[in-house]
């Protein structure tokens, strides 16, 4: 097959990897810098320019859009839908997935277990909205962040009104949201591929901290998850219609609570932690699932 890789930068390990198992697997591959592609939306005939060279006959294309550019990198795989290539993930469900919003509420309407969570922009009833999630300690989050920054655990309430107010006062979307203590400073990553988890690993906070993220000093380990953890993190990938999911877990008293679901997942963490070669596991997923025209959106909402 010919695929392209949807990619800013060639050397990132996710993106080699991909490179590396479309090869592997006998496919010719090729990176393709999204914000560098130029389209032509007027004729009949959608075409995508890139480097002065029309990108022709392409059967499939495996999106990695940055949370930065999913505007653009959306607009690109659309066009790619338009010319009947095969999206590893569709552009309709990255954008959907983008916005931590619309994904909870989605979430929520399929039953999907989360964390007691609400949301507000600028209420000057604080006090109700801590009420929400059960008073103090809870976790607050700016809406735009990454990487844990912008993730604050207030563990009083007065603490708590303090942040929100300031929050407020810049105009930002926030959440405020249960504190999951029993999780222990841990989450899960579980990696789906199509209807299956192909890689799944336990992230653990650094001592002193209760947010996993590895950029923040979290360690990563192979883990087994029980059958309601794997389907939870299966129907929360399909709601999104999502084929390629990075779906993060809480493991609370009530059960596997959904954080997050991720359409670009990195590979680097969860292969090395697992071992599984992950890139080869999506590559697979096109060949069986890649056909010219399959490009339908198949979530609702
Ligand atoms: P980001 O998307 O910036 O990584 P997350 O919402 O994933 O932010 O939060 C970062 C980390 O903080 C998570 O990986 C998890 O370990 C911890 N965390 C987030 N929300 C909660 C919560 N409600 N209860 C307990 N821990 C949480």
């Amino acid at each position: 097959m010919k695929i392209a890789i949807l990619s800013r930068d060639a050397s990132l390990y996710s993106t080699r990897r991909l490179k590396e198992a479309c090869k592997q697997r006998g496919h010719d591959a090729r990176i393709v810098d999204y914000l560098r592609c130029y389209m032509d939306i007027t004729s009949h005939r959608p075409r995508i320019l890139y480097q002065g060279e029309e990108l022709l006959d392409y059967d499939a294309v495996i999106p990695r859009i940055g949370a930065s550019q999913t505007f653009y990198g959306t607009a690109v795989v659309r066009q790619f839908e338009m010319m009947g290539v095969f999206p590893c993930n569709e552009s309709q469900a990255i954008s959907r997935s983008r916005d931590k919003l619309r994904c909870m509420q989605l979430l929520s309407r399929a039953g999907i277990g989360l964390p007691v969570t609400g949301f507000a922009n600028s209420t000057k009833d604080i006090a109700g909205l801590i009420d929400i999630v059960g008073g103090a300690p809870l976790v607050i989050k700016l809406l735009e962040g990454t990487q844990g920054i912008g993730v604050i655990l207030a563990e009083t309430r007065k603490a708590a009104e303090a942040v929100i107010e300031a929050f407020r006062g810049l105009d930002a979307n926030i959440l405020v949201q249960e504190f999951i203590k029993e999780a222990g400073g841990a989450d899960l990553r579980c990696f789906v591929v199509g209807s299956r988890i192909v890689a799944a690993m336990k992230r653990q906070a650094a001592t002193g901290e209760f947010r996993s993220n590895l950029h923040r000093g979290g360690s990563a380990e192979r883990v087994k998850l029980t059958p309601e953890e794997r389907t939870t993190a299966i129907r929360a990938a399909k709601t999104m219609g999502l084929n390629v999911a990075g779906v993060d877990l809480l493991r609370s008293n009530h059960g596997p609570v959904v954080m997050e679901v991720n359409s670009s997942p990195g590979l680097e963490g969860i292969e090395r932690a697992t071992g599984k070669d992950v890139a080869g596991k999506i590559v697979e997923f096109i060949e069986k699932n890649g056909a010219h025209g399959k490009t339908k959106d198949k979530a609702k909402g």
